[in-house]
């Protein structure tokens, strides 16, 4: 497998990159590429270059790009999740895990039984996980990193997912319409997800929701975790689109 790296457009010239920082610690140091190795780099346009390692040192790592393309990884459907924040580890599986499945925008909604309540304590992640996105977007070939907007609260996450084409809203005790029923006109547009936290959405938030057009949905008789939830509504969401 070829590694990949998002590096900062400025790392490359055409038809030279060059890399310093972190990015080249772990080409050195972790995976110890020689000159003549080759990686793929990405600057987050959505192209992709193929390049040959000329020079590897610690703190600096300089190559020619020998290929250039289009990556094809990227999902026509754009996702946004507004994932209610979750305890510890949780909230860093969803994001792993949406970067792999294709999911575009994370969203981390601070919600009324959020035991997750504090922005500021939310802020000080951010750093993490950025980092865990890239991670799962190298590892996983994506073509663009997903991008992590600031905490918000549901009224606010609902107004700001207007701009959406769909606003599902899965919630365990809706009985008389499943995701599969709203997935049926899923063309390249854009879809907002919302997924309560540990403790779900209260009814008052449910009634928000359904107000600002929000399509009420059960994802079936089964109580989910959310960090399930989120990632079975998201893998259906694409399987329903790509398929
Ligand atoms: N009230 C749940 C309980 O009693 O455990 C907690 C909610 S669940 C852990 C977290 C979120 O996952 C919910 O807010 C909802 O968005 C979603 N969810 C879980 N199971 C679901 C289902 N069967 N149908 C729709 N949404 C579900």
């Amino acid at each position: 497998m070829t590694h990949r790296f998002f590096i900062n457009p400025n790392c490359i010239t055409p038809p030279t990159i060059h890399i310093i920082g972190d990015t080249a610690r772990q080409i050195k140091t972790v995976l110890r590429m020689q000159p003549g190795d080759r990686i793929i780099v990405l600057d987050n346009s959505g192209l992709e270059r193929q390049v040959e390692l000329t020079q590897v040192d610690k703190n600096s790592v300089q190559g020619h790009i020998i290929a250039e393309q289009v990556n094809t990884a990227e999902p026509a459907l754009h996702l946004t999740l507004y994932q209610g924040t979750l305890k510890g580890s949780k909230f860093e599986w969803v994001l792993q895990k949406g970067t792999e499945l294709g999911i575009s925008c994370f969203a981390p909604t601070i919600c009324q039984r959020s035991i997750v309540r504090d922005a500021g304590a939310v802020a000080k992640k951010m750093a993490r996980w950025q980092q865990i996105i890239q991670e799962a977007a190298e590892q996983s070939g994506r073509g663009k990193l997903p991008t992590l907007s600031p905490a918000c609260s549901l009224r606010e996450a609902l107004t700001h997912a207007q701009s959406a084409k769909h606003l599902l809203f899965p919630w365990e005790e809706a009985t008389n319409t499943t995701l599969k029923q709203t997935l049926s006109n899923l063309d390249g547009s854009h879809l907002a997800l919302f997924i309560g936290p540990e403790g779900g959405f209260s009814a008052e938030e449910v009634q928000l929701a359904r107000a600002q057009n929000a399509k009420i949905v059960s994802l079936g008789p089964r109580i989910l975790r959310a960090e399930t939830a989120a990632l079975a509504a998201s893998a259906a969401i694409f399987y329903e689109s790509e398929a």
